[in-house]
């Protein structure tokens, strides 16, 4: 941010003169009335965990065995998951994957592991924080 007196880069102080707030630099900012230092907006870097979660790519196998272990058919568990008999015959195949809110919903039905974090959104993600959903947005477009 430039000052809003004298056009240097490096405003760093917010001050009023005459009823008027302005960016000044240090060496302005005595024409003013300081209001309060402007501190540089730092977008909040703290991320919502879902969403750098992907669905593990050996989902299928998981699926399978935790069914196994349950010795449930697979009617049984899908209306458990409270999905139908075909979507989870798919994940179980590879045909389908889970979205990542059922694959959280089904980690804790069968305590199973089916989602990972995502090693490559997470570094993009915090090394743009100027848009965090069109990253991970971009990131989705490119798979
Ligand atoms: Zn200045």
């Amino acid at each position: 941010m430039s000052c809003d007196l004298c056009g240097k880069s490096g405003a760093t102080f917010l001050v009023r003169i005459e009823g008027v707030a302005y960016d000044v630099c240090s060496d302005c900012r005595r024409h003013g009335e300081q209001i309060r230092t402007v501190t540089p907006r730092k977008r909040s870097a703290r991320v919502q965990p879902d969403e750098h979660l992907v669905v593990r790519a050996d989902a299928a196998k998981v699926l399978r065995d935790a069914r196994s272990k349950s010795q449930k058919t697979q009617a049984e568990i899908a209306s458990l998951a409270g999905v139908k008999t075909s979507e989870w015959q798919a994940w179980e195949s590879g045909t389908r994957t889970p979205t990542i809110a059922l694959a959280r919903r089904l980690e804790k039905l069968l305590n199973i592991s089916l989602t990972e974090q995502d090693v490559v959104s997470t570094t993009t993600v915090s090394s743009s924080p100027s848009s965090q959903e069109f990253t991970i947005g971009d990131l989705m477009k490119k798979r």
